[in-house]
């Protein structure tokens, strides 16, 4: 097998939205351990925002983005086993997505389950995976928890509010419009507030009596730093997981003290999916979910993969709502 051609979003350089340009890109044959698959769906996720600014520093440039998406196997490396020429496979954890064909390590992959469209396993295995690890294992939630999660009517926002309540959780959310408002509540939440028009720590105070509640999953950052600590109970936690409207600046541990003993952490899916155990289980999880039908995923936005661009500008305008995919 030799080299050939195949298409891909490469950025140059770091900066806006025109720095993802659809370009012609030699495709190796696979290496050892990796397969080469046919991209059925890419997935549009925040963090590809974060690495196009530079927030967020590329290995090296030109750079592929994207880190999600989703396949057919049409031919496999040396030493290959675990998979089959046809296999429909899906993953969230390599550079590179944004593509027509691509190689990857088959560490990064789960085959899809009958039932499941390649499409929506694109649009779910980064986003979904998260809510897996964030409701099961960075804080442990259940039937007791009262949680607020920001960004509701969001890509990880419209699975976390499901996935929540399925657990049982009292579930409350922030939203950007009464749109998006209105769509938060059809997936989950209980309460949903909107934070361009209201104070949402008198909110939360209001609607948990003033108790305040168990944990806040914060992917806003500096917007929302330090008022989501004000919504968290005494010995509470913070789970701050994105930077949609910027990092969070350096603070003193005190202010954990002053707010009330509170646990903070800022975790990433990478560090809960590290081992090939790990990320069965985690993708196992999700599946079963999904099958259930306790979470549905909707994808109201598609865009051609050549369109990426316009994607990021989208999401960046906070104009889009749950998942959104690439389509080669
Ligand atoms: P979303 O679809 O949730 O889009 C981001 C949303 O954030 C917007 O729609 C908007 O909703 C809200 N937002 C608030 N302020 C801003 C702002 N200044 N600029 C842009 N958006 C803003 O994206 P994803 O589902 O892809 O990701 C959600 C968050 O989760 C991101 O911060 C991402 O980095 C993080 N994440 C973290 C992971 C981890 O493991 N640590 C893994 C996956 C995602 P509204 O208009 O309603 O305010």
């Amino acid at each position: 097998m030799s080299s050939r051609k195949t298409r891909a979003i490469v950025m140059r350089q770091t900066g806006g939205p025109e720095v993802l340009k659809i370009e012609e890109i030699d495709l190796p044959p696979p290496a050892a351990g990796e397969v080469q698959i046919r991209h059925a769906a890419v997935g549009l996720n925040f963090i590809d925002v974060y690495f196009r600014t530079g927030l967020y520093k590329a290995p090296s440039l030109p750079f592929v983005v994207g880190k999600e998406g989703a396949g057919t196997v049409t031919a496999l490396g040396a030493g290959v086993t675990d998979f089959a020429v046809g296999d429909r496979v899906a993953y969230a954890s390599s550079d590179g997505a944004y593509s027509v064909e691509r190689n990857i390590e088959t560490r990064h992959l789960v085959k899809v389950p009958e039932g499941i469209s390649l499409e929506t396993a694109a649009a779910m295995m980064l986003k979904g995976m998260t809510v897996e690890y964030l409701l099961n294992r960075t804080y442990k939630v259940g039937p007791e928890t009262v949680l607020l999660f920001h960004a509701a009517a969001g890509g990880v926002g419209l699975i976390a509010g499901q996935w929540a309540k399925a657990l049982g959780a009292t579930v409350i959310g922030t939203a950007g419009s009464d749109d998006k408002v209105k769509l938060a509540l059809q997936h989950g939440y209980d309460h949903v507030i909107n934070y361009r028009d209201d104070n949402f720590v008198e909110r939360v105070k209001e609607i948990t009596g003033g108790k305040g509640v168990d944990v806040v999953y914060d992917s806003i950052g500096k917007d929302t730093f330090p008022h989501s600590l004000d919504c968290i109970r005494p010995r509470g936690m913070w789970v701050s997981f994105g930077n949609a409207s910027g990092p969070v600046e350096a603070f003193s541990m005190g202010l954990l003290s002053q707010k009330g003993s509170l646990f903070a952490t800022r975790p990433t899916l990478f560090a809960y999916i590290a081992t090939p155990e790990e990320l069965k289980a985690c993708a196992e999880s999700l599946f079963a979910v999904v099958q259930s039908n306790k979470v549905r995923i909707n994808i109201p936005q598609t865009y051609p993969l050549a369109d990426a661009g316009r994607a990021h500008a989208d999401l960046e305008a906070r104009k889009t709502s749950g998942t959104t995919v690439l389509i080669p």
